[in-house]
């Protein structure tokens, strides 16, 4: 498997992605907003897109699906819920439906609401297993709720699925918010050295230079995979925010996510 990250350079911070087929080239994009962009990078590597998937209906997801098809007839693949809010879809995924690519790749859809609640994410069992997350998961941070989703559908997701995968799963998410997302970590977990260090590495990184995080790396430096975290809680309790008893992880969460539509 061969995986191309493509930064859109936009407001949204969107990255678009190829995920390639290395003995057959062909190439499957993921939420192709930059579909000019993706065509040509898969031109420079020899690559034919021939299906093209949506995590999500929301537009700077979707907006390039009509050039995407104009200009390679591709396969369009999105969640079954979908159906109402993205025009064209050709195959409608449920949960554990695969989608192929090539000879070589692999990718299961893992049904993922909350962000939305029509939702997919890709999980590639490949030589190196690796998680197109959407708007689910981002480096060190949460899909927010307020466009169409519910912050406890997320939680769930968070704690069915993504606490199930393991350690080095590689992870792209839709956008590039690792910066940002690492100062709401460090603002709720001060002694986070791990997110502390990454932070200083990557601060001002040009985006198109980006390098994916993994799951095990999420694990330490993204609060809303630290909710049992005793200075994380201790925050909470302080007062701000969030229920000052009965902090289970549910709630913690769900204070983390609404702290975080406001910081
Ligand atoms: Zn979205």
């Amino acid at each position: 498997m061969q995986v191309a990250q493509i930064y859109t350079d936009n407001d949204y911070r969107n990255f678009n992605y190829l995920i390639a087929c290395e003995e057959t080239g062909e190439a499957l994009a993921v939420d192709p907003l930059a579909a000019d962009l993706c065509l040509a990078e898969a031109e420079r590597r020899g690559w034919t897109i021939t299906k093209f998937v949506n995590t999500h209906e929301h537009l700077d997801h979707t907006g390039g699906n009509a050039r995407m098809r104009e200009a390679t007839g591709a396969t369009l693949y999105a969640h079954a819920g979908a159906g109402a809010s993205i025009e064209g879809i050709d195959v409608a995924l449920k949960a554990g439906d695969s989608i192929r690519v090539g000879r070589t790749v692999e990718l299961e859809a893992l049904d993922t609401p909350g962000h939305t609640m029509s939702h997919v994410c890709l999980l590639a069992h490949a030589d190196q297993p690796s998680l197109f997350s959407g708007d689910t998961l981002f480096n060190a941070g949460a899909g927010n709720c307020h466009n169409g989703g519910h912050p406890k559908e997320l939680y769930q997701t968070f704690r069915t699925i993504i606490a199930k995968l393991s350690d080095d799963v590689t992870v792209y998410p839709g956008h590039d918010y690792l910066e940002h997302n690492l100062g709401f970590t460090l603002d709720r977990e001060p002694s986070n050295v791990r997110a502390q260090s990454l932070l200083e590495e990557v601060r001002g990184r040009d985006p198109h230079q980006a390098v994916p995080t993994s799951l095990g790396l999420e694990r330490a430096i993204n609060v809303f995979l630290r909710l049992d975290q005793p200075e994380v809680m201790a925050r909470l309790l302080d007062g701000e925010a969030g229920p000052a008893t009965g902090l289970d992880e549910e709630a913690v969460f769900l204070a983390l996510r609404d702290l975080r539509n406001v910081w």
